[in-house]
């Protein structure tokens, strides 16, 4: 028998490939969707953040669109930064006119200084993230843009972080493209999503819900409690119930954040246990509100590097689909980055949140504020750091000899996205479907 352990777009994937090998899938939420999930509220439909679909694989693009036939919308990104009282196109690094003319000036010095010095070839893991910035966007753009914005998010000094993870991210731009972008000519739409695909209604919860038809053997409301690896039994418990079950598995696939796994593996090596307990990660506060006011922008998302701002970055769910909101009103999707032992209260976020959108000219004083809801969303991002590169290796390849599999964002802990996270669980199933294969003809 192979056990999933939780139906976010990893665990569905796994089960959707699974496809005539025999599986249960368990999740401890009485819903599927991990991340993926959208709620609502007083007539308004919000994601767990803003969540937009942008392919770089063509089967799972395929495959998506497949599973949701004609239900997703493209959309022109409308994506734009904020800072020194103006707004400019995202990327940054190549759309700093409008800008003063002396931060223009350091941004592009400070480019052209990183192509006349070249860095010596290292590996990415040997960088820092602040090294990496500073020696391919330059002085300006890290002063400007990319080191304010990070450390918000980040809530650590980027020196900490190791730059393994940036080259689709954070793309590198050509000396051309810096210049285009300084003058204010668009020949090309730059960087890693110009544009992407959304639901038409119901938010990006029709995702994870379109695996549902296709697979049988999902239990919602059943947590992973602890696991046998020696014996290979994982005990979980029924939430709904309140009592235990424990089931005998060849092989676990686990899509759940590895620290945890780990912690609930009894018999890992002790060594393991305390490197999977010394990850590290940022948390973010999902502050989802509407006000009774139309079109309060008529862009997509923000992003805001300035400190006077507590988010890192604000959406606009109304323009993604009109089906998400209530006539006369405008929701959006705050994002506040906090360290995971940080806790405020809704009104406290609310408050803070609606200072900065004033300020900013989003919100009026004179605004009803009609929801106000927030999710903490405990992983948000994980940090690739020294001990990262060291630890995770080393803890996938016990665990698989064990026969687990941990994949998924946080079961590889990695910055990756629902297209990558479905694609995982197809690789794995074919994986898993081989190797039952060679055990039969064996
Ligand atoms: C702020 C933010 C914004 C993002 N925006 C985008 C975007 O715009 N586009 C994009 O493509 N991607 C985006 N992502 C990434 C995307 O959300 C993830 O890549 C994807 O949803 C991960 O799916 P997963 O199955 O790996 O993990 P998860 O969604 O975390 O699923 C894991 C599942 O395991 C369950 N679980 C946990 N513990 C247990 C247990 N003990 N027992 C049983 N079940 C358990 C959980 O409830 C959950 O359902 C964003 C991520 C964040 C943090």
């Amino acid at each position: 028998m192979i056990l999933i352990v939780g139906a976010g777009l990893a665990g569905l994937s796994t089960a959707y490939h699974l496809e005539g090998i025999p599986y249960r899938l368990y999740e401890r939420e009485s819903e599927v969707g991990g991340l993926c999930r959208s709620y609502r509220k007083d007539g308004f439909t919000f994601d767990y953040t803003g969540h937009l679909l942008h392919f770089r694989q063509p089967p799972i693009k395929a495959l998506v669109e497949q599973l949701l036939a004609d239900k997703l919308r493209k959309h022109d990104r409308k994506s734009f930064i904020y800072s020194h009282r103006t707004y400019t196109e995202y990327p940054f690094q190549v759309n700093i006119h409008g800008l003063p003319p002396e931060v223009v000036r350091e941004c592009v010095m400070g480019f052209i200084t990183t192509l006349l010095h070249p860095a010596a070839v290292s590996a990415p893991k040997d960088h820092s993230f602040k090294q990496w910035i500073m020696e391919n966007l330059g002085e300006g753009i890290a002063k400007h843009f990319m080191i304010p914005f990070n450390e918000k998010l980040w809530k650590v000094s980027l020196d900490e972080l190791t730059s393994d993870w940036v080259s689709w991210l954070v793309p590198k731009p050509e000396l051309k493209d810096v210049i285009n972008g300084a003058l204010g000519i668009k020949d090309k739409a730059f960087g890693y999503n110009p544009s992407f695909l959304y639901p038409a209604s119901g938010g990006i919860s029709i995702l994870p819900e379109s695996f549902l038809p296709h697979i049988t053997g999902v239990t919602t409301s059943i947590e992973l409690l602890e696991v046998d690896t020696k014996r290979r039994l994982a005990r979980f418990q029924d939430r709904r119930r309140g009592t235990t079950i424990t089931e005998h598995y060849e092989s676990l696939v686990s899509t759940i954040p590895i620290p945890e796994l780990v912690r609930r593996c009894l018999d890992m090596p002790t060594y393991l246990k305390a490197a999977a307990e010394e990850l590290r990660w940022v948390s973010v506060y999902n502050l989802n509100m509407a006000v009774a006011r139309e079109q309060v922008s008529d862009k997509h998302w923000l992003y805001f590097p300035e400190p006077e701002f507590p988010f890192y970055r604000v959406g606009f769910p109304m323009n993604f689909s009109p089906s998400l909101g209530r006539p006369g009103c405008s929701s959006m999707y705050v994002e506040i980055s906090h360290r995971p032992t940080e806790h405020q209260s809704v009104d406290q976020l609310t408050a803070q949140a609606r200072a900065g959108l004033e300020q900013v000219g989003i919100l009026r004083p004179s605004d009803d504020i009609v929801v106000s809801d927030a999710k903490d969303l405990h992983y948000a991002y994980v940090y690739f750091d020294h001990h990262r590169v060291r630890a995770i290796p080393a803890i996938l390849s016990e665990l698989e000899r064990r026969g687990i599999y941990s994949i998924g964002r946080y079961g590889r802990w990695e910055h990756t996205s629902m297209e990558d996270a479905i694609g995982q669980g197809r690789h794995l199933a074919e994986r898993l479907r081989m190797e039952q294969d060679q055990a039969l003809s064996a």
